[in-house]
């Protein structure tokens, strides 16, 4: 999951990392009272998850309260690289004298993590790296290792930080490790990290994250509550999100055959496999969603799957391809039934069984003479009638 630039600053500054003050706001008159308690100048920053805003012309400066307004007026519309833009970050202008750029990322091939960084900020890094590879050192941080203040600060210098920034860039480092260890980050990019200040004041002149880009490891959500308050609300699919609570691995596809198995590569071949019989029948019929139960194919998670996928108004059929592996094909059987027993309006099902108490699994569903549950030998078969089924109740309607 990728941060907005407001919940990153966040994270940094929980850390101890210098951020300027900024206030996020989504419209005028959230943006004028924001602008007033943060004060004049100002920059308003478009809140969109892709870089080079700047660019863009999504990051602009104002001079007072009305400045503010037409200035956020002008970016809250936008669409940014394909991105909407959800709202301002409404912050404190500094005076930037310096900028420089650091990053802390995993690298999977060397399995530890990489520190990118260059001194030479002030353009865009992909250029610097470009144009002066030898200016962006690659360090790293070893997986096991400890990462302490000395290490930092013979870091900061081996980044060639000025002599006066290197123990505040030290510190910095060393904060911005702990914010990517604590937070199970994938990616935490401050650039710039600025120096600002008064150029005749040396006194005044400190280091600062003007920008900062942080990605989470979805896989660690479990042991972060706190990640709730990032859940961004406008850019969810309700299906997704339901799906998301029960701890199944759903996609949503907006095609007509639900498609429901246990394992992700023998989903993955009955959507093919839909998707194909819909081009041969000529309906044009497609896979309306990914959902893969994973090994346990409980009865409970079987009635919540069936429940999602059903609710979801564009699924005429369904398609259950189950292996029975730890989980008997007996017990889906029977989680298929209780669910539908649940299930107001619910629609044609096609399952085919292979694996663990297969047979066992295919009785009970005869057995329950259900009309609404069919059942097949292969998955090429049960691929074909699903699909049959889902053109069939298109035309009814
Ligand atoms: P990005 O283009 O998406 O990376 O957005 P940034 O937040 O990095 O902003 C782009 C550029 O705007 C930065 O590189 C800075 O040069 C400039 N900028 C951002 N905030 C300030 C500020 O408070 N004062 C000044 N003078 N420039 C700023
Ligand atoms: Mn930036």
């Amino acid at each position: 999951m990728d941060l907005y630039e407001y919940q990153a600053r966040e994270l940094l500054a929980e850390q101890g990392i210098p951020t300027p003050e900024g206030i996020y706001a989504q419209n005028s008159h959230e943006v004028a009272e924001a602008a007033d308690r943060i004060g004049y100048p100002c920059v308003i920053k478009a809140q969109v998850k892709i870089g080079h805003r700047g660019q863009a012309g999504g990051v602009k400066l104002a001079k007072d309260r009305d400045d503010a307004v037409l200035k956020a007026e002008e970016i809250l519309p936008m669409t940014i690289h394909g991105h909407k833009v959800s709202g301002v970050l409404v912050a404190e202008a500094k005076n930037v004298l310096h900028e420089y750029y650091v990053s802390i990322s995993v690298d999977r091939a060397s399995r530890d993590f990489d520190v990118l960084a260059t001194a030479n900020g002030g353009t865009e890094v992909e250029a610097i790296a470009k144009e002066h590879p030898e200016a962006v050192k690659r360090l790293h941080i070893e997986a096991l290792g400890d990462f302490d203040i000395e290490a930092a600060r013979a870091m900061a210098r081996e980044i060639g930080f000025y002599h006066a920034d290197v123990e505040q860039a030290a510190q910095i480092l060393l904060r911005m490790w702990r914010c990517f260890k604590e937070n199970d980050a994938t990616l935490v990019e401050i650039n710039p990290l600025a120096k600002i200040g008064d150029p005749d004041d040396e006194a005044s002149k400190t280091l600062c994250a003007l920008d900062a880009k942080i990605s989470l490891d979805d896989n660690a959500a479990f042991r972060h509550d706190g990640w709730k308050r990032f859940a961004d609300a406008r850019s969810g699919d309700p299906f997704e999100l339901r799906a998301k609570e029960h701890g199944l691995h759903y996609v949503h596809l907006h095609g007509e055959v639900g498609v429901i198995g246990n394992g992700a590569g023998l989903v993955m071949s009955s959507l093919d496999a839909v998707s194909g019989a819909g081009e041969e029948q000529g309906t044009g019929v497609k896979p309306a969603n990914f959902l893969d139960i994973g090994g346990g194919a409980s009865a409970e998670v079987m009635a919540a799957s069936l429940e999602i996928v059903m609710s979801d108004p564009q699924v005429r059929s369904v398609f259950i391809n189950v292996y029975g592996g730890i989980t008997s094909c007996e017990q889906v059987a029977k989680g298929i039934l209780e669910a539908l027993d649940q299930i107001a309006g619910a629609k044609p099902i096609v399952v085919r069984f292979d694996g663990n108490a297969a047979a066992e699994g295919l009785a009970i569903l005869a057995a329950s003479h259900n009309p609404n549950v069919h059942v097949a030998d292969t998955m090429e078969q049960a691929a074909q009638e699903s699909a049959r089924l889902a053109a069939e109740a298109k035309e009814d309607r």
